[in-house]
């Protein structure tokens, strides 16, 4: 918070003098600057008014009835180190000035004391005291910084350090329990290659202040690195903070966030480490390493969960009583790697029978996607891509309308012109398709093809207006099978038109809709007269 720095009319003054008529003329001397005075005779008296409230200024005389005005010096630095004493001597000896100084005064006058050395003095001090202020907030400032991330304005590791260090020991002391919980979005890279890095950024402020937006009043969010976040519990044990992780991953998993027309969903892996109920965590470094085992777990059993480290154990301890020899690890290893490709096949399968559902809305007939396959994997070949290439090709080429799952009948069959709104919801459908399939890593090269696949060569198309050959070359082919396959296909307002026919029109976009390369590999591919 910043310090209010103290201003010439605010500025207070006691006087400790037991000498009535000196303390008089201090008086007068001061008051011509306008500055706001008290007056005490004893050390006892001064101790009264400053304990009352702040000066920024004690002058106090050496020589007091009860006592020095080293006494003084004492009573008010104790509560107000901020005071600047001055201190007033009659016989002013080296010693004693020098023991005042030792002491913390400011400075001291001497008896007869002239008018303008004392005003000097204490604008002096009132300019010290100033800059001091100044400093300390600067200083204060430099560590805020220091201690949050300057991209989301959340705290950062080395506050997280500081203040579990802290509440460790507070926990120590009081026997309560306190939970951290780290988290990391899963597959966020993919949400960089997809929508570009910058929006990756976006999407982590959003994500950030969604955190804040759940914290309850003594809990604490830091982003701990890249799109690694943890919630530091106070007292909160193990069964409260799975608690919370839950209703927060199902919070996280509801929430759009909609930012610059994408829609985006997330999923979050978490893990949670507790003091003092796991054991050896009561150092920060321990607990937050437990923190980040149970979260690789959670990663492991295929993200979107919280694990909590307890958990782990209790398995690690049944796989040691399983183990069946030193080759088990590798065995499970391999168990896991066929689970995943199990999943990964399973899922791919549902998204393609999802993709089949939406072809049978789109168009009359059942095998344009298998059509399809086969003309982008000719052409990819013709147009020496890798086989990975080929093969998430073959992929985009049944689920490039993959998004149309988002628009409704009325306007996919819609015989009259499009509104521009309607228009506009047809256009996300590449969007919609590749949030859906963001999360299947296997997938990942697939989605490009999706994405773009309405873009034109020209710069003219959808989503993006990407041109050229800033088009993945798999959307740029997608594109072309992909009208052609329509062209020669029964709609419910047309005829098919005949292959010469499509040809024709597929060339007159060459270098306009289509990029001339995959329209002169078409033409070449096309030939056969299977096709
Ligand atoms: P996983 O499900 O295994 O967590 O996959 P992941 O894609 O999230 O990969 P991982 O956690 O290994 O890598 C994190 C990625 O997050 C790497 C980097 O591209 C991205 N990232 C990290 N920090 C930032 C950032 O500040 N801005 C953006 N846009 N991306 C970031
Ligand atoms: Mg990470
Ligand atoms: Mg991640
Ligand atoms: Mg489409």
């Amino acid at each position: 918070m910043r310090r209010k720095l103290p201003k010439g009319n605010e500025t207070s003054i006691l006087i400790v003098e037991d000498n009535l008529q000196m303390s008089k003329t201090l008086y007068d001397i001061l008051k011509e600057d306008g500055y706001s005075i008290a007056r005490a005779e004893t050390v006892a008296a001064a101790k009264l008014k400053i304990a009352e409230k702040f000066y920024n200024i004690v002058l106090a005389d050496l020589k007091l009835l009860d006592g020095s005005g080293l006494d003084v010096l004492k009573a008010v630095k104790a509560p107000h180190p901020d005071t600047t004493v001055i201190i007033i001597t009659a016989f002013a000896s080296l010693e004693t000035a020098v023991i005042a100084l030792n002491e913390g005064a400011f400075a001291y006058l001497q008896k007869p004391l002239n008018p303008v050395e004392l005003k000097l003095t204490i604008q002096k001090a009132l300019r010290m005291q100033l800059l001091t202020a100044q400093n300390r907030y600067l200083l204060k400032q430099l560590q805020d910084l220091s201690l949050i991330d300057p991209h989301t304005g959340l705290y950062n590791y080395r506050y997280l350090k500081r203040r579990l260090e802290k509440e460790l020991s507070r926990s120590k002391r009081h026997a309560s329990p306190i939970s951290i919980i780290m988290m990391d979005i899963d597959y966020f890279k993919s949400i960089n290659d997809v929508y570009g890095h910058q929006y990756g950024d976006f999407i982590l402020n959003s994500f950030g202040q969604f955190l804040v937006k759940f914290t309850r009043g003594s809990d604490v969010v830091v982003r701990y690195g890249g799109e690694e976040f943890v919630f530091l519990l106070m007292d909160t044990n193990k069964e409260g903070a799975l608690l919370f992780g839950r209703r927060l991953l199902e919070k996280i998993n509801e929430h759009i966030f909609d930012e610059k027309g994408h829609k985006i969903n997330l999923k979050i892996s978490m893990g949670l480490a507790s003091y003092p109920e796991d054991q050896q965590t009561d150092t920060d470094d321990a607990l937050i390493d437990l923190a980040d085992r149970a979260l690789s777990r959670a990663k492991e059993e295929g993200g979107n969960r919280i694990y909590a480290a307890k958990d782990i154990y209790q398995k690690e301890i049944k796989q040691e009583l399983n183990k069946g020899g030193p080759d088990s690890v590798e065995r499970l290893k391999n168990k896991l790697s066929k689970m995943s490709q199990r999943i990964s096949n399973s899922l791919i399968e549902s998204i393609y029978a999802f993709s089949k559902t939406i072809e049978a809305r789109d168009s009359s007939t059942g095998d344009h996607s298998k059509k399809l396959i086969v003309l982008v994997k000719r052409m990819a070949k013709k147009l020496g891509l890798s086989s990975q290439e080929t093969e998430d090709l073959g992929h985009a080429a049944v689920l490039h309308d993959l998004g149309k799952i988002g628009v409704s009948d009325a306007i996919l069959h819609k015989k009259n012109k499009l509104s521009n709104t309607e228009f506009k919801k047809i256009q996300k459908h590449p969007q919609i398709g590749a949030e859906i399939i963001r999360p299947v890593h296997s997938l990942s090269g697939v989605i490009p093809s999706i994405l773009y696949h309405h873009e034109r060569y020209d710069g003219k198309g959808y989503c993006s207006g990407l041109k050229g050959e800033q088009i993945p070359v798999g959307a740029r082919i997608v594109a072309v099978a992909d009208v052609y396959q329509a062209l020669v296909s029964d709609r419910p307002y047309r005829k098919a038109y005949s292959k010469q026919e499509a040809l024709k029109i597929i060339k007159k976009g060459r270098g306009s809709q289509f990029d001339p390369k995959v329209v002169d590999a078409f033409e070449k591919i096309i030939k056969d007269p299977q096709l």
